[in-house]
């Protein structure tokens, strides 16, 4: 069984159709979404409608809600906030509707997905330390935690004898790891922030017991020009082609 994992695609179609390309050579069975849908880019509807139609589970993140009027713009930042007020202003009905039935976790499994934290999914808390991770392990109890909202693709394992740390690779081989338990994040789609601007996401693969990163070059001059038309700010178009 294979899973391939998007996250924070942030209305961003060509990097999604490239990254459904992508998923569509790699014998995937099904895709889970971690949310981000929307916000910053030229086609939040779009995006929703491929979402909802390929996504069985689809986790909501913090600029779907804020987009739908559900959380307050008030700790964005003026960039953002000009994209969630451009998306609210755009969202159609059949997107508005897809995005208001989503849940913040969701366990499957031997898995957990869920867009920020496993800690109180709904404040948006971001993990950016290993301190901040070792907490969060604590609130899932599954083997995998599965989370976007930074844009920045990271393995953290806790291994057997409770050694926190970062796997250094680009995939992971956990059936060599007994014992272990990992928090992974796994990039974004639309807006990567590692410096590395190709659409970022992971697949699982249970039977070879195997989690990987894949990356996708997809036409962000497409992409730029779509947002400057509706006259996204700079700073959000420039971020694309540096990755950051
Ligand atoms: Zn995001």
């Amino acid at each position: 069984m294979k899973t391939a994992i998007i996250s924070d695609i942030h209305a961003n179609l060509e990097a999604l159709q490239a990254v459904m390309d992508d998923i569509g050579s790699q014998s995937v069975d099904e895709i889970v979404c971690l949310g981000d849908v929307v916000g910053y880019g030229a086609n939040p509807n779009e995006c929703v409608a491929i979402v909802n139609k390929q996504c069985p589970v689809t986790i909501l993140g913090n600029h779907d809600a804020a987009a739908l009027g559900n959380l307050s713009t008030e700790h964005f930042n003026i960039h953002a906030k000009v994209a969630i007020e451009w998306t609210a202003e755009h969202l159609n009905t059949q997107a508005t509707t897809f995005l208001e039935g989503l849940p913040l976790a969701k366990n499957d499994g031997n898995r957990t997905y869920v867009h920020a934290t496993p800690y109180e999914p709904k404040m948006w808390y971001y993990i950016t330390s290993l301190e901040e991770a070792a907490f969060n392990f604590q609130f899932f109890s599954t083997q995998f935690c599965f989370v976007g909202h930074t844009h920045i693709p990271i393995i953290i394992v806790l291994d057997k004898d409770k050694e926190l740390y970062v796997h250094q690779e680009e995939s992971v081989a956990f059936g060599e790891l007994d014992n272990a338990r990992f928090l992974i994040n796994v990039g974004s789609v639309g807006q990567p922030r590692d410096h590395n601007p190709a659409a970022c996401y992971g697949i699982v693969d249970s039977e070879k017991q195997v989690f990987a990163y894949r990356r996708v070059t997809y036409d962000i001059k497409k992409a730029q020009s779509k947002m400057k038309k509706i006259r996204m700010p700079e700073f959000l178009v420039l971020r694309l082609e540096e990755g950051r």
